[in-house]
């Protein structure tokens, strides 16, 4: 368990320290800014899209490592999906997130999982997720 414990820090940390995806993305079709003034955490997310596909997703922000380091790992994820998958993704992560629904094993994600015994943190692990779903409810395109 502590074993896990300790690569699951690991991996949350390299996502921190090496974020993947994370700058400004200029031809953007969605851009949405987020804050959570809980932690001092924000977000802006970027994505562009091919046709229905999520052709690339950045991000910019600053703030604790759980919120940095989850948006590292959405970016990275959602590249390649369509809109609908994108929606899937999003909300199967926020029931996650609530303990409603299993993380996946073998996968970054799963870094996350502790995040849901602090239930003030899981504000920060699904603020850019969160900026996503905005952008995308607002139409976005
Ligand atoms: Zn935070």
């Amino acid at each position: 368990m502590s074993m896990m414990r300790e690569l699951y820090t690991q991996i949350l940390m390299d996502h921190y320290r090496r974020p993947r995806n994370r700058g400004e993305l200029e031809n953007h079709d969605l851009q949405e800014h987020l804050l959570n003034p809980l932690c001092g955490d924000e977000v802006t997310v970027y994505a562009r899209f091919d046709g229905d596909k999520v052709a690339e997703v950045k991000f910019t922000g600053q703030g604790c490592s759980i919120s940095q380091a989850s948006a590292s790992m959405m970016a990275e994820r959602l590249v390649g999906k369509n809109r609908q998958d994108v929606h899937k993704e999003v909300a199967s992560f926020k029931s996650m997130m609530v303990g409603e629904e299993e993380f996946p094993e073998y996968d970054d994600l799963a870094a996350l999982k502790g995040v849901i015994n602090y239930p003030a943190r899981v504000k920060c692990a699904v603020l850019a997720w969160t900026a996503l779903q905005n952008g995308l409810e607002e139409g976005g395109s």
